[in-house]
């Protein structure tokens, strides 16, 4: 999740515009995250959308200081004891992340990796302003991070405490946070007895039951400009993009971007724009970001090991690739064309 572009915490300012009690269109928007997470509750009474309003309001907020890379928090405080070689517990959300960036980890050949904090920081993308400016840090410091091995796998769990034996690992989850939350937000939104309803974050969504009978339409952007096309889902879908470039380091008019190649601890050179659909928001966010580091070569192998059938990969000259089953849900903008690769 991008915590990064606002460092003040969960301005809130949901607008739920309430007044009668027929069930209608209710939405909210909440600053958090360092995005706007809007949630769209189509057919919803106002009473209850308000009062759901206000506890996804306190959510988020919890959230968003729990899991928070750098400001003060549970996660920080989390990352401080690794680092003193102390034993300690954490909550059960942390430990729920901690168990998907594992797997993700895993699954993705080390390509998704929540334990690189310390070069995601050496990098200085531990900010809330961009882009950065100035040159990268040395290759001597890089190579020196990278020899200390930082790995999710590098954690005992016992009975809810947790311990690294590498005090090097300290975990930012900033590639899979944003779609946790999501899922968290989309759970509490069920309890709640809606039978439909969107959570989105910038171009990311999670999205379930239907849009007063129509499908939940979004738009997938070029990176270079404009809508590259749109996608729809039905049913109980997430539908995350990685590989925006809004966020890098600059330097002599060279590009950093802000993810990380893990295995190299550089930023990935030429960043393609990634959309995955999945069934859960954590898988699908974090999947994007390591098929962006999988980069045009290794996508698909990777999408395929990671679980992930419908994928669609926009590289920088705006030539678009996609799975058969992504093409069940994307529609190119008019005149654009998609090669269809991989097996069906
Ligand atoms: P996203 O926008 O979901 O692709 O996530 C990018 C964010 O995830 C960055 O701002 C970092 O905080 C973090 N990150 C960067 N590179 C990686 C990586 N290879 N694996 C996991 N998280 C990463
Ligand atoms: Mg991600």
């Amino acid at each position: 999740m991008d915590f990064a572009r606002h460092s003040f915490m969960a301005a809130l300012t949901w607008l739920a515009l309430a007044a009668c009690s027929e069930p209608r269109t209710e939405s909210a928007q909440f600053h958090v995250f360092g995005t706007m997470v809007e949630v769209i509750l189509p057919d919803a009474d106002p009473g209850q959308a308000s009062a759901l309003f206000a506890s996804l309001q306190q959510e988020f907020q919890r959230m968003h200081r729990e899991w928070h890379a750098w400001e003060p928090g549970e996660l920080v405080r989390l990352n401080t004891a690794i680092q003193s070689g102390a034993t300690t517990g954490t909550t059960p959300d942390i430990l729920e992340l901690l168990n998907l960036s594992q797997e993700m980890e895993l699954r993705s050949g080390g390509r998704f990796n929540a334990a690189i904090g310390k070069l995601v920081a050496l990098w200085g993308f531990h900010t809330s302003e961009y882009p950065v400016v100035g040159p990268p840090p040395s290759a001597e410091r890089i190579a020196s991070l990278l020899e200390t091995a930082p790995s999710a796998l590098a954690i005992e769990l016992e009975e809810g405490a947790l311990f690294s034996f590498n005090p090097e690992v300290q975990f930012d989850f900033g590639g899979i946070a944003k779609g946790f939350a999501v899922d968290l937000a989309c759970r509490m939104i069920r309890r709640a007895g809606q039978a439909s309803a969107m959570v989105g974050a910038g171009g990311d969504i999670r999205a379930f039951g239907s849009n007063h009978g129509a499908p939940w339409r979004i738009g997938v952007r070029d990176p270079s400009g404009g809508i590259a096309g749109g996608i729809e889902v039905t049913d109980d879908r997430a539908v995350f993009t990685s590989g925006n470039y809004e966020r890098f380091r600059e330097d002599a008019g060279v590009r950093y971007p802000h993810i990380i190649d893990p295995r190299s601890g550089w930023p990935v050179a030429a960043v393609p724009s990634v959309t995955v659909v999945a069934q859960d928001g954590a898988r699908a966010d974090a999947a994007a970001t390591a098929l962006v580091v999988a980069g045009p070569e290794e996508w698909l192998q990777v999408a395929s090991s990671l679980g992930m059938d419908a994928v669609l990969v926009i590289d920088e000259a705006g030539r678009m690739q996609a799975t058969p089953a992504m093409m069940k849900y994307f529609t190119p903008a008019e005149g654009r064309e998609v090669e269809v690769v991989g097996r069906r």
